[in-house]
C-alpha cells in the first residue's frame, strides 16, 4: 500500500483574523472561527471521518489550501483547535497531536541528524528523558544534559555543534525557572533552535515565542484540555518549521482524534478562566504549606531566591496552579499526608479542574536511579500538587489538616 502525498503546506487562509488588540481570555473563545464548511455553527463541529471526497482538479485546490485529503494529515476539527492555540502563542503556525510525547518526538526528529548535538536540561518531563537517554542516541544524536546550576550560564552549554536546545519552564516538578530570553539570545549566536515546552506555564502565564524561542511545545492533555478527558499535544511557531514538522509529524502518524480535537477546542475556550483561578489557588497553597512544621522545603516559580524570582517577573504574567513540597518525615509520611485527603484525589496528571497529587518520585520520575533523584532533589517525601479550580479555601483546609496529620 502506498501513503498518500506528503502534505504540501496550505494557506491558512481559513480563519477570520482577530483585531489586533485583543486579549488573550478573548483569543481563546473567539480564535478558530471559521465560515468555509460550518454550515454558521457556533459551536466548531466533529468531522469524524478518515478521508475526503475531493476535486478532481486536486493539485490546483489543494494548492490554495482549500481541500482536505485524509485525517492522519489534516481534519477540519483538528484544525480548529490548532488556530486556538496558535493565536494563545502568539505563533506563525501551530499543529496538534495524538500527544504531547507525540508533538515533542516529532519536533525533535525534524531537527536532529546524526552527529547533532542537543543541549536538554537534565529537569525534564520523564518521558522526553526516555527520548533523549533511550532512543535519539541509537540515531546518532549526542545528548548534553545540564544541571539547574549550569543552566544559569547558556554560554557554557552551548557550542557551535549544538542544533538544538530544548527547556523547559518552570520546571516539573520543582518548579525551577529558566531565563527564556537569555537562552535564545545565546542559542540564536551559535545557529541553535531553541525548543520550549510550554506545558506547566500554559499560554496564559508565558509567553516563549515572545521571548525569542523558535518552537514551542504542549501537552495539551494538561492544562489546555483542562478537564482530564483527553490526550493531546501541540507545537506552535514559524510556518516555515511548522511546515517541516508537518511533513515528520504525517509519517510519525500521531494524529489527535477529531473528537479529541473538539473537546481541546471546548477546554481551551475557558482556559484563561481555569488558569487565573488555578494560579490563584497555588499561590494561596504554596503560603499555607511553606511554613508549615511538617513540610521540609516547598517549590513554586520564582520562590527559589532573588534571581529566580526576577526571571518570573520577567517573562511570566501568572504563577502557577503547581506547587511541590517536601514532608519532613520522608516517604511515610507523605504516605499517611495522601491518605489524610478528601477532596484533592491521588493522580499522576496535572492542570485539570480537580486538584491532583502526586509522589514524583513513584510515578513520572521513578526512571531516575536514587542518586540522580537525590541529586535533584526528587525525594521520596515530595509531593506534588495541581490545584484546580475549587474554591482556595477548601483546597487550603483539605491539604493543611492532611498535613497536621502526616
Ligand atoms: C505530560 C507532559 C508531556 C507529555 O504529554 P502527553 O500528552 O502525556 O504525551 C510532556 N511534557 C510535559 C511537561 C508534560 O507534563
Amino acid at each position: 500500500m502506498t501513503a498518500p502525498d506528503p502534505p504540501v503546506p496550505a494557506p491558512r487562509k481559513r480563519f477570520e483574523p482577530l483585531p489586533e488588540w485583543v486579549g488573550p481570555s478573548t483569543r481563546a473563545v473567539h480564535s478558530g472561527r471559521r465560515d468555509d464548511l460550518n454550515a454558521g455553527a457556533v459551536a466548531f463541529p466533529i468531522y469524524e471521518t478518515s478521508t475526503y471526497r475531493y476535486p478532481a482538479e486536486y493539485s490546483e485546490a489543494r494548492h490554495q489550501g482549500d481541500v482536505h485529503l485524509y485525517t492522519r494529515l489534516d481534519n477540519p476539527t483538528q484544525e480548529v483547535a490548532a488556530e486556538l492555540l496558535r493565536s494563545l502563542e502568539g505563533a506563525e503556525a501551530a499543529r496538534v497531536f495524538g500527544s504531547g510525547m507525540g508533538a515533542m518526538s516529532a519536533t525533535l526528529l525534524t531537527f536532529l541528524s546524526p552527529g547533532d548535538e542537543v543541549v536538554a536540561l537534565e529537569d525534564l518531563y520523564g518521558g522526553t528523558l526516555d527520548l533523549l537517554r533511550g532512543l535519539l542516541p541509537r540515531f546518532g544524536v549526542q545528548v548534553r544534559f545540564v544541571s539547574n546550576a549550569e543552566a544559569s550560564r547558556p554560554e557554557d552549554c552551548v557550542s557551535p555543534r549544538t542544533r538544538v536546545v530544548l527547556l523547559e519552564s518552570p520546571t516539573n516538578p520543582l518548579l525551577r525557572v529558566h531565563d527564556l530570553r537569555r537562552w535564545a539570545e545565546v542559542a540564536t549566536r551559535t545557529g541553535a533552535l531553541t525548543v520550549v515546552d510550554n506545558t506547566v506555564a500554559t499560554p496564559l502565564n508565558q509567553s516563549p515565542l515572545a521571548c525569542g524561542i523558535d518552537v514551542v511545545v504542549h501537552s495539551a492533555s494538561k492544562a489546555l484540555g483542562g478537564h482530564s478527558d483527553l490526550i493531546a499535544g501541540a507545537v506552535a511557531g514559524k510556518a516555515e518549521h511548522l511546515a517541516r514538522i508537518e511533513r515528520t509529524h504525517s509519517v510519525l502518524g500521531s494524529p489527535l482524534d477529531p473528537f479529541a480535537a473538539f473537546l481541546l477546542t471546548r477546554g481551551m475556550k475557558t482556559l484563561a478562566l481555569r488558569v487565573e483561578r488555578q494560579s490563584e489557588n497555588g499561590r494561596r497553597v504554596f503560603a499555607a504549606v511553606r511554613g508549615h512544621p511538617k513540610v521540609r522545603a516547598a517549590h513554586y516559580p520564582g520562590a527559589d531566591d532573588a534571581a529566580s524570582e526576577a526571571i518570573a517577573r520577567k517573562q511570566m504574567r501568572g504563577r502557577s496552579g503547581l506547587v511541590a513540597f517536601e514532608l519532613a518525615g520522608g516517604a511515610e509520611a507523605a504516605r499517611r499526608f495522601l491518605h489524610g485527603l478528601r477532596l484533592v484525589e491521588v493522580a499522576s496528571s496535572f492542570g485539570g479542574v480537580e486538584s491532583l497529587v502526586s509522589v514524583p518520585s513513584e510515578t513520572s520520575h521513578r526512571g531516575l536511579t536514587p542518586a540522580e533523584a537525590e541529586s535533584r532533589g526528587i525525594r521520596p517525601g515530595l509531593v506534588r500538587l495541581s490545584c484546580g479550580i475549587e474554591e482556595s479555601d477548601d483546597i487550603v483546609r483539605d491539604v493543611t489538616s492532611a498535613l497536621d496529620g502526616a
